[in-house]
């Protein structure tokens, strides 16, 4: 019996390991970005996958931040995500910078 599902997997079978072209429609199987309507900044696809590299990234970061989190809890973290799209990134960002000149100071940098 042919599904969408049976569909997709076929679709991706045929575009394994190849960038499709303007109209090929292989979309990226987390964010749904394609090449035509790739994420901001540019991505490609990671591997001979249906994954693209701006999601392949965010999954990197993810691990590394469970690697070494405390205690990794990927709700409360989603919680936190919503918050800053909530309360603006900028502020966030802002801190961020602080944080990491302090980190550059700890480590002996701006000699
Ligand atoms: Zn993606
Ligand atoms: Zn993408």
């Amino acid at each position: 019996m042919k599904t969408k599902s049976v569909d997709n997997a076929i679709r991706r079978t045929a575009n394994y390991g190849f960038k499709v072209d303007r109209d090929g429609q292989l979309k990226c199987r987390v964010c749904s970005c394609t090449e035509t309507r790739p994420c901001n900044p540019p991505c490609g696809w990671f591997g001979n996958s249906d994954l693209c590299t701006g999601c392949a990234d965010a999954i990197h970061a993810l691990l590394d931040w469970r690697e070494g989190a405390h205690r990794a809890n990927l709700t409360a973290l989603l919680r936190e995500v919503r918050y800053w799209e909530k309360h603006g990134t900028q502020q966030m960002r802002e801190r961020e910078v602080r944080r990491n000149t302090r980190l550059v100071e700890a480590a002996g940098g701006g000699r």
